[in-house]
């Protein structure tokens, strides 16, 4: 059968709203107000409503969104801020780049988020906040986490980038969406996260006023009045053209949520069976968003070349947890640290999953892998 699958199809999505996609940005030409123009502040009004966020604060991407928490919350050099080991690079990076030390922590096998449990013992008086990383597009088990924070006096940061549209419910039944639950929260609008812009995108989530204003003060070079500096900040903001792309995107992202969830049950149906993998684990607390669909096999790397034959692609998040990378060797880890997300970086799969994906493709994906085993 001759498939074309892909990891994500941006172009078919597009397609399906190209009249309102094209309408918006041929609006932003027009006014020609290409940098802070109206649909940014309407995009942030948007966003707010969407995830119940009482503010919203739009910069450039995802990691600039990590770095302007740290600075909002007055992380200086040397404070310690806790981030699990299993991920993508940015929390440690935008740390390392003002001087902060990334302390990392070990995640659960099953869902892949970071271990509550073993958070307080790496708690010492130099930390200041834990970052939450929401991987793959379930919540991490938020309640602990907070009382932790509360009981050591530290700041919670969610990093949603993976996971726009989740949410967690808390042990009595309170259900927030993810990515308001903490004091300071992040954003990413890559084009292959839930909400992708048409190039980089992020946001800044708070209930908190004081820090919202300081927020949008610190994205826009510490800048008070025009030409007045406050504190030091930086050149971080969301291009109208993108702003726009995103309103009209998110009036879709419930439908693309569906389309996720959907393609998420149907791999788990047709992997039922399969013993040679493990299936991703949804958490009790959480709605699972699949942003990403991974897998837990033997042989990995050796499964992921015979798909490659076959037609199929995947993807390896992550190869190396963020303890054992060259650039953080300073931080003095060594193998063995971490020993679950180093098994993950060796078993982990991700598999094809986007809004677009259809039946056939992922019958197609689950029946290569099975011929992949046939012929270890
Ligand atoms: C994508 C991503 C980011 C960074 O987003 P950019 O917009 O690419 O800077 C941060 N954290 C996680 C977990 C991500 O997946």
């Amino acid at each position: 059968m001759d498939y074309s699958i892909k990891m994500v199809d941006l172009h078919s999505q597009y397609l399906k709203i190209k009249d309102e996609i094209d309408m918006a940005i041929q609006e932003v030409i027009n006014s020609s107000a290409f940098i802070n123009g109206k649909a940014v502040d309407a995009f942030s009004q948007d966003l707010a409503g969407y995830t119940g966020a009482k503010y919203v604060i739009p910069c450039a991407n995802g990691t600039d969104a990590l770095r302007i928490a740290y600075q909002v919350l007055d992380l200086k050099p040397g404070d310690e801020v806790i981030m699990p080991t299993f991920n993508y690079v940015a929390s440690a990076e935008a740390a390392a780049l003002l001087k902060l030390k990334p302390v990392f922590v070990d995640v659960w096998e099953d869902t892949f988020n970071i271990n509550e449990n073993l958070i307080s013992e790496r708690i010492s008086a130099a930390t200041k906040a834990i970052v939450v990383v929401h991987l793959f597009g379930q919540s991490a088990n938020m309640k602990p986490i907070i009382e932790i924070a509360r009981d050591n006096n530290l700041k919670v940061i969610e990093d949603n980038a993976q996971s726009l549209g989740s949410n967690y419910t808390f042990p009595n039944g309170e259900r927030l969406m993810t990515g308001t639950i903490g004091d300071i929260n992040t954003f990413s609008f890559f084009p292959t996260k839930n909400l992708g812009c048409f190039g980089d995108g992020g946001a800044l989530s708070t209930n908190d006023k004081e820090l919202a204003q300081k927020a949008a003060i610190i994205s826009s070079h510490g800048q008070g009045q025009k030409y007045e500096y406050h504190m030091v900040g930086c050149n971080s903001r969301l291009d109208t053209i993108q702003a726009a792309i995103l309103r009209v995107k998110l009036r879709k992202l419930n439908s693309y949520i569906q389309s996720r969830i959907e393609a998420g049950q149907s791999y788990n149906q047709l992997f039922e069976n399969l013993r040679q993998i493990s299936r991703p684990s949804e958490s009790r607390w959480s709605k699972h968003t699949f942003n990403q669909y991974v897998i837990r096999l033997d042989s990995r790397d050796r499964i992921k070349e015979l798909l490659k034959d076959s037609g199929i692609p995947s993807m390896v998040y992550y190869p190396i947890p963020m303890h054992l990378q060259k650039a953080y060797s300073y931080l003095g880890y060594k193998t063995g640290d971490f020993p679950v997300s180093e098994k993950l970086c060796r078993e982990a799969l991700a598999l094809p999953i986007h809004t677009e994906i259809t039946s056939q493709e992922q019958e197609f994906v689950v029946s290569s892998l099975i011929n992949s085993f046939n012929k270890l």
